[in-house]
C-alpha cells in the first residue's frame, strides 16, 4: 500500500564553486508550481524540499526558501566540499530515507514516512550520473532529460504491472522527454507493481530535468521555511577517491565575447567539406564564432582532417550537452531545432535559421527563417554582407 509512505518532493541542488547553478533554481520553481497545484487538488500539505550538500553552504538556504522551497535539508561537511559521486549518492540516500527529518518538516506525515514521493535532479553531466546512482540505491526508476512534468491520476491496464486489469494510480508524475532526435515526445511513468503475484513499490518517482526549460520563480523575501541540518554518516571506505586539485579547463572556443555565432548541423551532409568551408567563410565575414549540434561532434561524415579537428569537437556543441550561449545573433544552419539544442541558444537576441524544411522545429524558434539549402543561401548572404561592409567603409 503506497499511500502515506511516500511524501514530498526532494529537489537536489547543484553547486559550482559554492554557488547554485541556474538549473537548481529552475527545478525548485517547477517543483513549487507543481506542489501548489498538488496540495490544492489533493487537499494535502506536502512540501518542496531542497537538498543541499556542500561545505560552508548553509548561507544559501534562505535563498532557496525565497525561490520556492518549504524546507531545506543542509548537509554541510568538509568531505562534501567537492562533488564526489560515491559520497553524494550515499548522503542523498540517507536524507531520502530519514524519518526524523521528514517528521520535523511535516509531523502529520512523519510516522508513516518512508521515502520522498518524487525526486528531481539536474540533467547535466553531474546530475545525470548522480540521479542514476541514487535511484539504483533507492531501487526505483528514473526518467532522464525531462522537459515537461504533470501530476495526475492515471488509469493503466498492463499485463505485468496490473495483471491485465485497469488500475488507477493516484498522484502519478508524468515525465515528458524528447526522443528520436527530439521529434517525438515520450511520457515516462514510474509505476508501482500492483500485480498481486509480483507486488512491489517503485518510489520515489524521479527524473533529471534539462537545464533552461523551466523558469525559476520570482524570489520572495517574505517566504518562510524550515532549515534543517543533517549530519551525514561517512565511512573511511567512502573516501577512496580523493580530490587533490581541481581545475576548470576553460574552453578555447570563446562564445562569450563574440556578438554572433553561426552553428551548423547535419544539414551539411550533401557536401560536408565544401559546406563547412562555406560556413567558415560566412562566419569570418560576420565576425562570428562557430558552433555545432551534438551529432556533428561525433564526426558523422568523413571530412578533411583539419576541418574535423577544428569544428567537429565537443567544445563547440551548443545545447544541454554543451554550451549555453546568448549572442546578439545566432544563425542555425542545417539544424532541426531539437529541444536539447534550443536550450543552449534560446537566449540569443536574434535567431536566424537556414533550412529547406519549413516544418522543422527550428522555424518556431527563429525570428527569421530562410527557407532554402545552405549551399544556395549562404553565398547570397556573404555577398550581401560584403556589399554592406563596402558601403560602410565608403
Ligand atoms: C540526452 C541528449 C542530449 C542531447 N544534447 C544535445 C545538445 O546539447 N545539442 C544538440 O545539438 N543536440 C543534442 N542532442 C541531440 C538532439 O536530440 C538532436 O538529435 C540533434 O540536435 C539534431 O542535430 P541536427 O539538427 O544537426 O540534425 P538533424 O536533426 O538531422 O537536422 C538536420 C537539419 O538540416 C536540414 N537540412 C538538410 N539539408 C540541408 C541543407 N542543404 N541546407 C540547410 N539545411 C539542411 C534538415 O531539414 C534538418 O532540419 C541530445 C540528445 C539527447 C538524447
Amino acid at each position: 500500500m503506497t499511500e502515506g509512505k511516500y511524501r514530498h518532493v526532494h529537489v537536489v541542488m547543484e553547486l559550482e564553486d559554492g554557488k547554485l547553478v541556474p538549473v537548481s533554481l529552475e527545478m525548485l520553481g517547477e517543483a513549487r508550481r507543481l506542489f501548489d497545484d498538488f496540495n490544492k487538488k489533493y487537499q494535502s500539505n506536502e512540501k518542496v524540499i531542497a537538498v543541499l550538500l556542500g561545505h560552508q553552504v548553509k548561507d544559501l538556504a534562505n535563498q532557496l526558501i525565497e525561490y520556492g522551497a518549504d524546507a531545506v535539508i543542509c548537509a554541510d561537511h568538509p568531505e562534501l566540499k567537492e562533488m564526489r559521486n560515491t559520497i553524494y549518492t550515499k548522503v542523498i540516500c540517507q536524507i531520502a530515507s530519514d524519518k526524523d527529518l521528514a517528521t520535523k518538516i511535516e509531523p502529520t506525515y512523519g510516522a508513516e514516512f518512508k521515502r520522498p514521493r518524487y525526486m528531481f535532479f539536474a540533467a547535466d553531466s553531474i546530475g545525470r550520473h548522480l540521479s542514476s546512482t541514487v535511484l539504483t540505491e533507492l531501487e526505483s526508476g528514473l526518467a532522464s532529460d525531462i522537459n515537461k512534468l504533470e501530476i495526475n491520476d492515471v488509469t493503466i491496464t498492463h499485463q505485468s504491472k496490473t495483471a491485465g486489469k485497469p488500475v488507477t494510480y493516484e498522484k502519478t508524475i508524468e515525465m515528458y522527454r524528447p526522443d528520436f532526435s527530439g521529434f517525438l515526445w515520450t511520457t515516462i511513468l514510474c509505476l508501482d507493481n500492483k500485480n498481486p503475484a509480483i507486488e512491489r513499490d517503485y518510489h520515489p518517482q524521479s527524473c533529471s530535468i534539462i537545464p533552461g526549460v523551466f523558469e525559476a520563480i520570482t524570489p520572495d523575501e517574505s517566504r518562510t521555511g524550515i532549515v534543517l541540518d543533517f549530519i551525514p554518516t561517512i565511512d573511511q571506505k567512502d573516501l577512496a577517491v580523493k580530490i587533490l586539485s581541481r581545475k576548470v579547463i576553460k574552453s578555447e572556443v570563446d562564445f562569450d565575447s563574440c556578438k554572433a555565432i553561426v552553428s551548423f548541423g547535419r544539414g551539411i551532409k550533401d557536401s560536408p567539406d565544401e559546406n563547412i568551408k562555406l560556413i567558415e567563410h560566412f562566419a569570418k565575414v560576420l565576425k562570428a564564432e562557430i558552433g555545432v549540434s551534438l551529432p556533428i561532434s561525433k564526426k558523422p561524415f568523413p571530412v578533411n582532417q583539419s576541418l574535423s579537428n577544428n569544428y567537429m569537437i565537443p567544445d563547440r556543441v551548443i545545447g544541454t550537452s554543451g554550451r549555453k550561449v546568448n549572442p546578439m545573433v545566432y544563425v542555425a544552419v542545417g539544424i532541426s531545432g531539437a529541444i536539447q539544442h534550443i536550450a543552449g541558444m534560446k537566449e540569443a537576441e536574434l535567431v536566424v535559421a537556414i533550412n529547406p524544411d519549413e516544418n522543422s522545429q527550428m522555424k518556431d524558434e527563429s525570428d527569421l527563417f530562410i527557407k532554402g539549402r545552405m549551399e544556395d543561401i549562404i553565398p547570397l548572404l556573404i555577398e550581401e554582407l560584403k556589399k554592406q561592409e563596402k558601403t560602410v567603409e565608403a
